[in-house]
């Protein structure tokens, strides 16, 4: 078997142009949805994210603005600024770039981010809201795997599906995802035994490690969906996933590439959510 690929750029570009048309539907009543994306310190990692964000906005016909602060800056300036963006009607999603200089309490700088504009989905609010089933923002990253398993039309009703990784903004909020649509879960970190033994039983799995090769085909069922999150630089300094790519592929029914897989869908959901929030404050 060969899987197919689940082509991150191509739907992509279908949900990007989905986005820029609601977002003139919306400014035909005078609101333009506006993405400020706060960035403090010079992580060159960080610059090319922001820079990407903001041209994605710019693209789909989204107001954006990009803040940039010196790494110096005091945290009660930062929690000033945030402040100051909440009551901002121009603006509708409030991006702060992590991760934040060691002196600023990232926690509470998100904290201090209005609910209602957090289109990364990281407050704490948003993260009750998920695991409670209520209207909220989902994180950009799992968000943007349900798309996908969503575009293969998969039903994950009874589906087991093992996550590999418990971070906050990725392997929680992806489980919380699948578990909503009625998949049985099982989340795996670095302290689960038997890895494969897990693996072997998924119908889908969602690597979420950041490390090279955690998933090879030794360790997928036959015809198993595989999304692979993970960003990692090879030997050869190119960027990769956590799943043996061409290994997997012949034993996946379906399978995301890194690069043109999940990373195009983290800003795509970006790009939804603030629409989405711009509607929320129009209604
Ligand atoms: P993270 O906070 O470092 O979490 C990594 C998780 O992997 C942890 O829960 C850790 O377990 C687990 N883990 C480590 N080694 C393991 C092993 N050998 N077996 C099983 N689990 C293991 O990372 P993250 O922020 O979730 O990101 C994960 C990866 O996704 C990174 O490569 C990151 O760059 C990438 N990423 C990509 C996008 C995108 O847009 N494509 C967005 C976000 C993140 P413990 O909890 O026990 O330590």
């Amino acid at each position: 078997m060969t899987a197919q690929i689940i082509d991150g750029n191509a739907l992509s570009k279908q949900l990007r142009t989905e986005v820029a048309t609601r977002a003139q539907a919306l400014k035909a009543k005078g609101i333009t949805p506006g993405l400020a994306v706060v960035l403090v310190g010079d992580n060159q990692a960080s610059q090319v994210y922001v820079r990407n964000k903001v041209k994605a906005c710019e693209d789909a016909g989204l107001h954006s603005v990009l803040e940039k602060y010196e790494a110096s800056m005091t945290e009660a300036d930062l929690l000033a600024r945030v402040e100051a963006l909440n009551n901002d009607p121009s603006i509708h999603g409030i991006l702060v770039q992590l991760p934040l200089p060691a002196h600023i309490d990232a926690q509470k700088v998100i904290e201090a981010i209005s609910p209602a504009k957090d289109v990364d989905g990281f407050h704490i609010a948003s993260a009750g809201a998920l695991m409670t089933g209520m209207p909220g923002f989902w994180p950009c990253t799992p968000y943007g795997c349900m798309k996908m398993l969503e575009s293969i039309n998969y039903d994950l009703k009874g589906k087991h599906a093992v996550v590999i990784g418990r971070s906050n903004i990725v392997g929680k909020p992806m489980a919380l995802m699948l578990l909503q649509k009625n998949a049985t879960v099982t989340i795996c970190h670095s302290g689960t035994k038997d890895l494969k033994a897990m693996t072997l039983q998924a119908d889908v799995i969602v690597a979420a490690v950041g490390k090279r090769n955690v998933l090879t085909a030794d360790m997928v069922k036959p015809g198993a969906v595989v999304l692979d999150v993970g960003m990692n630089r090879n030997d050869e300094g190119k960027l990769c996933g956590d799943v043996d790519f061409e290994g997997v592929k012949q034993v996946a029914s379906h399978i995301t590439p890194v690069p043109g897989g999940v990373g195009p869908m983290t800003i795509t959901m970006l790009l939804v959510n603030t629409l989405e929030a711009a509607e929320r404050a129009s209604k």
